[in-house]
């Protein structure tokens, strides 16, 4: 891990475009550098070019990974590929996890790179976008938008962060961490993700009770048809004390499992 470099190849793009050169660097890079989250091999292999499906493939555990790579930070939205296709896929489970990486060509390096396992994925993150026109060659298509502001934080797991390594322990043990989530539907997930970004707004390690109930407009506002709102956030803290990802200390107060 120390000797992961986050410089591009100085090898020749065999492109002439600016953006295929910079898809050939970044893929190249994440070919011959980056490591596995899921079980830390050094390996990532790539798929035949086209390949639908995704761009990288760990042959040790098989996760798969599509990598989404630009120049400018990433926003509040990323423009993906056909909203039904996409669709289909989070409810199918089969998307791949998701890399963001921002580069600099001026460093010739990656300059932020974070995956998003596949998990966190719910259709809630997925914004229709508007039909192509008439006058398009492919009117009527309908492509999306991931929402990266409506992910919590914990799935965001960086490798890279303004140019520095995160140490490779701490990124493995914070991919473990929410690996639980596999196993929910997506319904459930729906609740139990927004529950996780609750407590984030918190911004403290350890809050009680109160804290999260702060939140109850909020999530009536998401499930209007949800009268019970209180003890579905109970329901959902204890689910996540009992997947580990927080304990109960006692007297309403809880605390988040560090990931270290
Ligand atoms: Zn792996």
């Amino acid at each position: 891990m120390g000797s992961m470099k986050l410089g591009f190849e100085e090898s020749q793009s065999p492109y002439d475009s600016g953006s295929q050169s910079a898809r050939f660097w970044t893929e190249k890079w994440v070919e011959k550098s980056l490591y596995c989250p899921n079980c830390g091999s050094l390996k990532l292999d790539k798929f035949p070019n086209n390949q639908p499906v995704a761009d990288f493939l760990c042959s040790a555990c098989k996760e798969e990974f599509e990598l989404k790579s630009q120049k400018t930070k990433f926003g509040t939205k990323v423009v993906d590929g056909a909203y039904g296709k996409m669709r289909e896929r989070i409810v199918a489970s089969n998307n791949p996890n998701f890399l963001f990486m921002n580069y600099s060509l001026k460093a010739m390096g990656v300059v932020d790179l974070f995956v998003v396992p596949k998990h966190f994925f719910i259709p809630e993150i997925l914004e229709k976008r508007k039909p192509l026109a008439d006058t398009a060659r492919r009117a009527g298509w309908i492509g999306c938008n991931i929402l990266l502001n409506q992910i919590p934080e914990s799935g965001k797991i960086f490798f890279v962060r303004n140019s520095e390594l995160v140490e490779k322990g701490h990124v493995l043990s914070q991919w473990q961490r929410t690996l639980f989530l596999r196993d929910e539907t997506t319904a459930a997930k729906g609740w139990l993700l927004e529950v996780m970004k609750c407590v984030e707004m918190i911004g403290k390690r350890e809050f009680d009770l109160n804290d999260v109930y702060a939140f109850e407009a909020r999530l009536s506002g998401i499930y209007p048809n949800n009268q019970n709102v209180k003890p579905k956030i109970r329901q959902q803290l204890q689910f996540l004390r009992d997947k580990g990802y927080l304990d109960f200390v006692g007297h309403g107060t809880y605390r988040l499992r560090s990931s270290d």
